[in-house]
């Protein structure tokens, strides 16, 4: 009976994947250091193919680190594409899953998967559209559900490499993006506050300056989301947020920064509940995965 999905987080240090049916009917886990694509690939199909034999499951999502190409017109439908991390620049990560498996498959961004997750498994966030995901970790990565779908366009989302106001004489740091130097991911990622400070993001005391400067871009950032989208809710993850106050800065921020402009009691009044937490903590992507493979198969 094929009663039980596959869940892929593909990241750039980890993976992770789930077989089961949602959060609370997890079957099985796998976690593991991102080797070589060949190694990690082989390791992953390895861990479902026992109940891909037996005939249990209905299918594989996957989400993973991008960029990553998301146009089924493509040649390099399922590639991951340009990333620098080494080795795996166009590896065909999907076709190896589908083909691996044999199963029906799905892809998508990290961020969009979860977004997917929250959305999908979170009752209260259930019915919220435009819903977003922001991830602020090593990069910054930015996940939308619209319509009901996760959001593709041209290519997908790639809102870590928005550009911000950046006051050089306040913050005369360079940025770290390698593409776009001071960008958004160039000034807030994790990487990039390591860089500026010169120690990694979490040995930085509470009161350190690096955690008003941090809040203040990413606070900027949500405002242009906001402004965009439009969303709903907007779900904020990632290892940077594991920060004491910095979520509590963030939303402040955004408050002062949007100056009364925007006419919603979820901002005006509410915003403890319009920006939150990931409710599956950093389950969001692999169980993001395992409900795109649900909805892929029918
Ligand atoms: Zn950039």
């Amino acid at each position: 009976m094929r009663d039980l999905y596959g869940g892929i987080e593909a990241g750039g240090t980890k993976f992770v994947c789930l077989v089961g049916r949602g959060p609370e009917d997890i079957v099985d886990r796998l976690r593991i250091p991102t080797d070589s694509p060949t190694e990690t690939i082989q390791r992953v199909l390895d861990f479902f193919r026992p109940f891909a034999a037996e005939g249990r499951l209905a299918g594989v999502g996957i989400g993973t680190f991008g960029p990553v190409d998301l146009n089924p017109a493509s040649d390099t439908f399922g590639y991951v594409t340009t990333t620098p991390k080494p080795g795996w620049a166009f590896t065909d990560l999907f076709g190896a899953v589908q083909r691996g498996l044999d199963l029906p498959a799905v892809i998508d961004t990290d961020v969009n998967a979860a977004a997917c997750g929250e959305q999908a498994w979170v009752g209260a966030n259930r019915g919220l559209d435009p819903f977003l995901y922001m991830t602020v970790g090593t990069g910054i990565g930015v996940g939308a559900v619209i319509n009901g779908r996760p959001l593709h366009g041209l290519i997908h989302p790639e809102g870590g490499h928005m550009f911000l106001p950046h006051d050089r004489q306040a913050d005369p740091f360079e940025g770290a993006c390698p593409f776009h130097g001071d960008c958004l991911e160039g000034l807030a990622s994790g990487t990039a506050m390591a860089r500026r400070w010169g120690q990694p993001a979490e040995c930085l005391p509470q009161h350190h300056p690096a955690w008003e400067l941090e809040a203040g871009y990413i606070a900027q950032a949500l405002v242009n989301l906001v402004a965009i989208f439009s969303p709903q809710r907007i779900v904020l993850g990632g290892g940077v947020f594991q920060h004491v106050g910095l979520l509590a800065a963030v939303r402040s921020g955004v408050k002062q920064r949007a100056n009364g402009y925007f006419k919603s009691k979820m901002i005006l009044e509410t915003i403890d509940e319009y920006i939150v937490p990931p409710a599956l903590g950093d389950l969001s992507g692999v169980l993001g995965a395992i409900a795109m493979a649900r909805a892929n198969a029918g």
